[in-house]
């Protein structure tokens, strides 16, 4: 076979193009394979803090995935990640408290390795594919794909391909919406998530202590998501709009115990919107949220005290030095004191504020006046395609799978998406 020829091409080297890899060796141990990454290191979950859950539907969409297939594909998946199941103390006590108020408490599996370990196991995880016969090829960005010649073309050379398996995460949407115009794919994209990111001491949300990330479901479709602790941090991401124009969304990581802790602790409030008539684009929804809050910020995120957000003002500098209620400093600096109400939809506050309050009831202390609430946390859902087959055949051998094709929400069903594509490919 020719040096530029491969059974297989992987797009991505995050939880869903591995997963695919792994499974594709394990079936066929001398297929061809390469995986590609424009990354020195791939740059999703696994990378940042790294919390794996094990329990359906957590990071599974139910449209795509049922619990019986879920649950085989999440036994599988555990084989190869071998996680260390954390165990959970008390949840009857929330969960009741939660059941008052009419909010349910999911009760996951789950494991948490940390950003320092994450990178750790990337790293092994390469290792192993290599030694397995697998190529890779990092800071190599896959561009286009010509269907009939079966041709990838990327920044550094031309690729010829029998099979190939699409999987650039959620960082690349517009990567995949290019690909689904050029193949004439059709794909919906009214589907995000916005939220806020709370950040408050770790005396204030003790729950973490009994369970890592709880998982509560308000009404309103809102939701508890991506808990770090001890030593957690939070983090901004830079975005680009389709006209070149900068914006931010924040997010969250924790390193695992080997590293001082901090004593905070943060996890996103988030509220699903779903856009139905006139049906409009969740992506550039998103992004002018996102631009009117770095307009707001000056450039930043935006971050408040909820003791001021009670009285109805701004935040401003005081709110960040004052060393009396307001004891703690933010962990993310490069972040602009301000009023997220301003910026905010009215509904979507409405429905986090509520939330809030139900979530301080629950575990009294997350509203004291020193508590943190960063904005904004944008989760672009997908351009989701229309698969032509159960093992998310886009065309006719081309496979998109992942965060970014709406396969998955999460590292396991990223992960799991990868299996049942290669699954699909090793069926023909
Ligand atoms: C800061 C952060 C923290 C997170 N923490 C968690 C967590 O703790 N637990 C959890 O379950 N989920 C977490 N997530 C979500 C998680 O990232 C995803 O669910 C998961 O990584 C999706 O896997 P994926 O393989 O689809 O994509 P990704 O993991 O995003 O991997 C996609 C890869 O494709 C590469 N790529 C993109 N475009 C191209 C191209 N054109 N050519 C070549 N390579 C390309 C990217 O560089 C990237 O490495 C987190 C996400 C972020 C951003």
């Amino acid at each position: 076979m020719p040096a530029d020829m491969y059974d297989c091409i992987i797009i991505g080297t995050g939880p869903a193009g591995l997963g695919a890899s792994f499974q594709l060796l394990k079936i066929k141990p001398d297929i061809r394979i390469l995986l590609l990454d424009k990354q020195t290191i791939s740059t999703g979950g696994l990378r940042n803090d790294c919390k794996m859950n094990f329990t359906y539907p957590i990071g599974f969409p139910e449209d795509l995935w049922d619990k019986k297939t879920a649950d085989e594909y999440l036994n599988s998946t555990k084989q190869y990640l071998k996680p260390r199941i954390m165990s959970k103390a008390n949840i009857r006590t929330y969960m009741t408290r939660a059941e008052k108020l009419g909010v349910r408490l999911i009760k996951i599996e789950q494991a948490h390795l940390g950003t320092d370990k994450g990178k750790k196991l990337i790293n092994k995880l390469i290792s192993e594919l290599k030694e397995k016969g697998a190529d890779v090829a990092l800071k190599e960005e896959a561009l286009q794909i010509d269907e009939q010649k079966r041709i990838l073309k990327t920044n550094k050379r031309t690729l010829k391909f029998q099979y190939v398996i699409i999987a650039p995460g959620r960082g690349g949407f517009r990567f995949l919406q290019s690909l689904m115009d050029n193949l004439n794919i059709s794909y919906v994209d009214n589907l995000i998530d916005i939220g806020i990111r709370i950040e408050t001491r770790l005396q204030f949300y003790p729950i973490v202590e009994d369970y890592y990330d709880p998982k509560f479901i308000f009404p309103n479709r809102v939701r508890t998501f991506c808990t770090n602790s001890k030593r957690a941090y939070v983090v901004k991401e830079k975005y680009t709009t389709k006209y070149g124009k900068p914006y931010y969304s924040v997010n969250g990581h924790a390193f695992s115990e080997e590293k001082k802790e901090n004593g905070l602790v943060n996890f996103a409030m988030l509220k699903t919107v779903h856009l139905t008539q006139p049906l409009a684009s969740g992506q550039e929804f998103a992004e002018i949220l996102g631009l009117q809050a770095a307009l707001l910020g000056g450039g930043k995120p935006i971050m408040q005290r909820v003791g001021d957000f009670r009285l109805g003002k701004r935040s401003n500098t005081d709110s960040f030095t004052d060393n009396d209620l307001y004891n703690f400093e933010p962990s993310l600096k490069n972040c602009s004191p301000g009023d997220i109400s301003l910026a905010i939809p009215a509904r979507i506050l409405r429905a986090i504020w509520r939330s809030m309050k139900m979530l301080d009831t629950i575990i009294p202390g997350i509203l004291h006046p020193s508590t943190i609430m960063y904005y904004p946390e944008i989760k672009l859902y997908a351009n989701k395609p229309e698969f032509i087959d159960d093992n998310f055949q886009v065309k006719q051998d081309i496979y998109m799978i992942g965060d970014g094709a709406g396969t998955s929400r999460g590292i396991t069903a990223a992960w799991a998406s990868g299996i049942r594509a290669a699954n699909g490919i090793m069926q023909k």
